[in-house]
């Protein structure tokens, strides 16, 4: 079994001061792989101790100094690639394949995008010709607190710490203690890289310990967190007594509006993009929306993908489903497919229980309902499986109405071949985010949501901003 106990402070691997056993279970075997330390309040003072002497140093240099170490690190996570998809997919269950291209490669992508749009952000700003010994200056806002979830952890960490870095802010990483391989395996790689000792700290722990310690801590001045909408709420109370940042990625719950006149693969994409990594992504396409003169040939569409879909281990090469995180999300979704059932939407793909062959491990069968409303629990909850909604639509405006009626604003997605439609929904539509006809958002794009899906933007120019103080100065003269 794999041993990683320690933690990574000011430059150094550490023992835990108050440490307790964790053992990570890999959820196609359902068997501990690894076991770790969960550090306690004398390990979350010394990681912050670390991350406040190291600041004025590290806010200091500048910005080539910083983006030179992105850069090295970003050779040394392309060259350990192999490491980290293997630490990912064991931790979490992402199928091996998935590790080393999406999984891996969200990380290397947000990495290379940093280091373009540092290069071109500018750090002291005019504020116009009406006022011209004004700055605008951007600077760090001090010390970040990085709490992180399981689902994407990679893909998740480097949009936290890469703006950190560029912005010049000191950082103590916790990632969720379901996913701490690879975030210790990148702390190795941080101190390959040589940052200055206490840049990037690294402790593991739960929410109720470090989570919550690092959210109250007096010498933390950001919290950037990336998880539920319920651990978001209790981080944003907790925070509240220092009035630090709190910079928050939360649920979602993705409508994905598809008309008559949508290309042929719509549907398809749509499911397929619901089943990816199991589920468990915040930006899903989990409420489909059909129009009606479309809808049963949809429903039908939707069906067959999802049993033709193949699920198995994580370490088995090839395109399939792996399990989901753990028990406690594996029971979780088999009690919102049963309330599916009970509150009569009707199940045209999966359900309950393991798919055939497979006995042990947290496996899903892929389920399609069709005739669900948002009324419906299945309709209004995040599920975080491979679950998908299907609902019916008449008109655009229904489709409007029922896509921004959820607590949620993360990611709806259009498709349709009318282009002055497109441009209408993507207006009306209440989300951080949205992408029409299959196309991803560009590099650099800023990834984020509204209402209960949170308020930061993560990634680029915005990424970095959000890691900034805007300080306004008059009298500046130009050296
Ligand atoms: P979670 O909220 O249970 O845990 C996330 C992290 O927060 C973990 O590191 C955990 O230890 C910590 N934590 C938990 N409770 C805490 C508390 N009270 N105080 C401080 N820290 C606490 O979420 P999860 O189950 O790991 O991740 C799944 C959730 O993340 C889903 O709801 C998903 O939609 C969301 N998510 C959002 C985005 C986004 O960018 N919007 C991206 C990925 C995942």
């Amino acid at each position: 079994m794999i041993e990683k106990r320690q933690f990574y402070i000011n430059g150094k691997w550490v023992n835990a001061k108050e440490g307790r056993d964790h053992q990570v279970i890999d959820p196609s075997t359902e068997e501990p792989c690894a076991v770790i330390s969960l550090g306690g309040q004398a390990d979350t003072d010394a990681a912050v101790a670390a991350a406040k002497a190291a600041l004025p140093g590290w806010m200091a240099t500048l910005p080539a100094e910083r983006i030179a170490l992105l850069e090295k690190l970003a050779g040394i996570y392309k060259a350990r690639s192999v490491e980290m998809a293997q630490a990912i997919s064991l931790e979490m269950g992402a199928p091996i394949d998935l590790a080393q291209t999406a999984q891996w490669g969200a990380g290397y992508g947000h990495l290379k995008n940093f280091i373009r749009a540092a290069k071109g952000f500018e750090f002291n700003r005019r504020l116009g010709e009406h006022a011209p010994n004004d700055r605008i200056l951007y600077e760090a806002v001090g010390v970040a607190g990085l709490i992180t979830p399981w689902n994407w952890p990679m893909n998740q960490v480097m949009l936290k710490l890469g703006a950190a870095i560029v912005a010049g802010c000191t950082m103590v990483l916790k990632p969720s203690e379901e996913s701490p391989l690879s975030a210790i395996l990148l702390a190795e790689m941080m101190d390959e890289a040589g940052f200055p000792p206490g840049v990037f700290n690294l402790i593991n722990g739960d929410g109720a310990g470090v989570g919550t310690q690092l959210s109250a801590h007096e010498d933390v001045d950001m919290i950037s967190f990336t998880g539920s909408t319920r651990a978001g709420i209790a981080i944003s109370k907790t925070a509240a007594d220092t009035l630090k940042k709190v910079h928050l990625e939360l649920g979602g719950k993705g409508a994905n509006l598809i008309f008559a006149d949508a290309d042929e693969k719509a549907v398809k994409r749509g499911v397929i993009h619901v089943m990816n990594n199991s589920g468990q992504s915040c930006n899903a396409p989990t409420r489909m929306m059909v129009e009606a003169s479309a809808y049963e040939k949809a429903v039908e569409t939707a069906a067959n993908v999802a049993k033709s879909l193949r699920v198995g281990p994580a370490s088995e090469e090839g395109r399939h489903i792996g399990p989901v995180v753990n028990e406690s999300q594996w029971n979780k979704i088999q009690a919102l497919i049963q309330k599916g059932i009970d509150e009569g939407a009707r199940l045209v793909a999966g359900g309950t229980g393991r798919p055939e062959g497979l006995s042990r491990g947290f496996f899903v069968k892929p389920t399609v309902f069709a005739d669900v409303t948002n009324e419906m629990t299945i309709g209004h909850e995040e599920i975080f499986g491979p679950v998908l909604s299907i609902m019916k639509f008449e008109t655009e405006n229904d489709a409007v109405r029922m896509a921004n009626d959820t607590v949620y604003g993360l990611t709806n997605y259009v498709q349709t071949e009318d282009s002055a439609r497109r441009n209408r929904l993507a207006q009306k539509l209440r989300s951080g985010m949205v992408e029409m006809n299959g196309q991803n958002l560009g590099a650099g794009a800023p990834f984020g949501g509204m209402k209960r899906s949170g308020n930061g933007r993560e990634g680029g120019v915005w990424g970095i901003e959000d890691f900034c103080e805007i300080k306004a100065v008059s009298g500046w003269t130009d050296a």
